[in-house]
């Protein structure tokens, strides 16, 4: 097994293109200062990885009552529009979020609910393809034990946190080879994600459905965070001086990162608790 030494040099270099920043020491009380100062801000929050960790099944990664609270505070201040910007089907964001003072953006940027306001989509779309895409997956299904099939309004992904991970490569490889041959002339994209592949009507992220919500405002401070590539189109469709933060380890666009839910949700907190006299260090949790 490779030692933590390794492991820290590959992924500095892996990550040295970018210069990503930890948003720790001053970095940090540079963000929480502007915050502070800013009249008008716009919270873009992914959920998955970001504000929860993992689950073996999606709808197991539920909101804790600490994380309420927190979205709460943040979403009744006067000055913060707050949105959860994620690949969750609405209905499951609605259950979760749906009293809370804060906007919704449900399967990756189809749909979006406004604070108190209706759902609606932000790109008319088909879901028709679904018919001709969902056999294969199921058989997907049924050739992975642990594989399992989550359908959405327009999207369906194919889920392999739980199966055996050596096992989970080979059929995701398959599965991506077989795809390409259905999906090609469809108007329908195919994405990997963390453990899933997901098909989804092409011209959809996060990226335009980020815009579209924050159009709205005239914030003077914007943050996004997410921890996967999908959050990706949003962090390059942020303007350069907005706070842009990946989650983890990997390549990115945004400007900073965070280890994990522990640290971003330990940065949030302390937004909604007002100014102190020190602020919190952030220690990357490797
Ligand atoms: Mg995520």
């Amino acid at each position: 097994m490779r030692n933590l030494r390794e492991h820290l040099t590959e992924t500095r270099a892996r990550l040295s293109p970018q210069k990503r920043v930890l948003l720790t020491g001053k970095a940090y009380s540079g963000m929480i200062q502007q915050y502070r100062a800013a009249t008008g801000r716009a919270l873009l929050l992914d959920y998955d990885g970001t504000l929860v960790s993992f689950a073996d099944e999606p709808k197991l990664a539920q909101p804790d009552a600490e994380l309420i609270e927190t979205l709460t505070a943040l979403g009744a201040d006067p000055a913060n529009q707050l949105a959860i910007i994620s690949g969750r089907p609405r209905q499951t964001l609605e259950e979760w979020f749906g009293k809370l003072p804060i906007s919704l953006i449900a399967e990756h940027g189809v749909w979006l609910r406004n604070k108190n306001a209706d759902w609606r989509m932000l790109k008319t779309m088909t879901a028709e393809w679904k018919e001709r895409v969902r056999p294969i997956l199921q058989l997907y299904v049924d050739r992975l034990p642990g594989a399992l099939l989550e359908e959405k309004e327009f999207s369906l992904a194919w889920h392999y946190r739980q199966a055996d991970p050596e096992q989970a490569s080979q059929r995701a490889k398959e599965l991506i080879g077989d795809l390409a041959g259905y999906t090609r002339n469809i108007d329908v994209q195919v994405f990997e994600g963390n453990k899933v592949i997901e098909i989804r009507n092409s011209g959809v992220n996060k990226g335009t459905a980020g815009l579209e919500w924050l159009k709205q405002y005239a914030p003077d401070f914007i943050l996004g965070i997410g921890d996967d590539w999908t959050d990706e189109d949003l962090f390059r469709a942020l303007p350069p001086a907005a706070f842009s933060v990946r989650v983890g380890l990997a390549s990115t666009a945004a400007r900073y990162y965070l280890s994990g839910p522990v640290t971003v949700r330990k940065m949030l907190n302390e937004l909604c608790q007002g100014p102190r006299e020190k602020t919190v260090n952030l220690v990357p949790n490797l």
